[in-house]
């Protein structure tokens, strides 16, 4: 387990959050504030202590460069909206340049530097930008789960030049905890529901997954890929050629396990690629040679449905079908219903399933919402994230 802010004594201090603000934008206008949201559990944490807290995020990717549309300044003003409080910004274009800024900062105010990545030393994990950033603070926290599969300056330099302590943010400690030790060591039945569109994305999960679950339940573009390794005719649907071996040996693993692994018995299935296009239902058997399968059938729903509602820890990562186009967007919806009614922990990684569940409104039923796609993945796999190897350990 990780030390948090919870474990240090920051008041007084200058401490510098590594958060992830790489909020979408508009013309300048954010267009969803879910991630600074979510950061705002540790800055009031540290504001209450009385810390010095110092803001940093990258945005966008200005690549190195000064570019004005990914200066900080919506962020800034979405912060003081929710905060309810001034936030003072660093007029410095080079983040790490801030030490007038910082010097100015009171016990629990709060200061925003400019885009990590208007430095090329950021992504390149520079020593000297590493060691820059550093000199301004006492004690670092990582609260960006998102950033923390990278090695850049922010989420892994800093922390080998800072004579403070490492620790993690309480949004950090939260995606540690449910995709680390809820996977590591989760209440059973475990079930694992992964969709998507390829194996080849998440192999590594899915070969993880079967090693620990007691079920994985497959949807989604990549269940075609299982379905022809099994020998089914897949029409014109997506299929992943070259992971077909892939797909027999995963399967192979699963039995040799005995776990069960779950593959659509029925599919819905469309000519083309369309809204509101003509779709039938079909069994995995019949799926014709001119159509495609993109969502799962009745059957399914309700085979997978009765699996999840029983999982203790279930965990999803990928939607069952192509969710952005309707009606196609019902396999989706109807398991992410399940996983709203499910009475077990439940689990979403991943930036499609996320979205997913935000668009059907069930966000508030689901124990944790992972705010790391990739990292989230990499994690998942039982991978080291450098930016969390960094924080110290309780
Ligand atoms: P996540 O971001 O949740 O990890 P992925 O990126 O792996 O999910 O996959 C999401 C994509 O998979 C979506 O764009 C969706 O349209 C696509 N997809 C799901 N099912 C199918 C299918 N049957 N055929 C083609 N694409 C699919
Ligand atoms: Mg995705």
């Amino acid at each position: 387990m990780k030390k948090t802010v919870k474990d240090v004594d920051v008041t007084g201090k200058r401490v510098f959050v590594r958060v992830d603000f790489n909020v979408p934008l508009d013309n300048g206008k954010i267009t969803d504030e879910t991630r600074v949201q979510k950061s705002l559990p540790t800055i009031n944490y540290l504001r209450e202590q009385g810390a010095r807290v110092i803001l940093a995020s990258h945005l966008g990717r200005p690549k190195g460069q000064v570019k004005d549309e990914f200066r900080m300044v919506p962020v800034k003003e979405k912060l003081e909206e929710l905060l309810k409080t001034s936030v003072k910004k660093s007029s410095e274009n080079d983040p790490s340049q801030a030490e007038a800024a910082v010097n100015s900062l009171e016990d629990g105010e709060v200061l925003l530097l400019e885009n990590l990545r208007f430095h090329p030393g950021e992504e390149e994990n520079d020593e000297e930008f590493a060691n820059a950033l550093a000199s301004l603070v006492d004690i670092y926290v990582n609260d960006a789960f998102g950033a923390a599969h990278r090695a850049h300056a922010s989420t892994h330099g800093i922390t080998q030049k800072i004579s403070g302590e490492c620790v993690a943010g309480l949004l950090m400690a939260q995606e540690l905890k449910f995709l680390g030790e809820s996977v590591d060591n989760p209440e059973r039945p475990f079930v694992a529901v992964i969709g998507g569109a390829k194996i080849s994305d998440k192999i590594g999960v899915i070969d993880r997954l079967i090693e620990t679950a007691n079920k994985v339940v497959i949807g989604g573009g990549m269940a075609n890929t299982f379905l022809l390794a099994k020998g089914y005719q897949l029409g014109k649907s997506l299929v992943e050629e070259d992971a077909i071996d892939k797909a027999k040996e995963l399967l192979k693993k699963a039995d040799n396990l005995g776990v069960e692994l779950m593959l659509p018995k029925d599919v819905v299935v469309a000519e083309k690629l369309e809204e509101k296009v003509a779709n039938k239902t079909v069994k995995v058997e019949e799926i014709p040679e001119n159509m495609m399968a993109l969502d799962i059938g009745e059957e399914t729903i309700n085979e997978y449905s009765k699996v999840i509602k029983n999982g203790k820890t279930v965990i999803m990562n990928g939607p069952m079908g192509v969710f952005e186009t309707e009606p196609f967007d019902h396999g989706t919806v109807e398991i992410a219903k399940a996983m709203g009614n499910s009475s077990g922990t439940t689990i979403v990684g991943g930036g499609d399933s996320v979205s997913a569940i935000n668009k059907a409104g069930l966000e508030d039923k689901i124990t944790h919402i992972s705010t790391g796609g990739g990292a989230s993945l990499k994690y998942l796999e039982g991978k080291p994230l450098p930016g969390v190897q960094v924080l110290q350990d309780r």
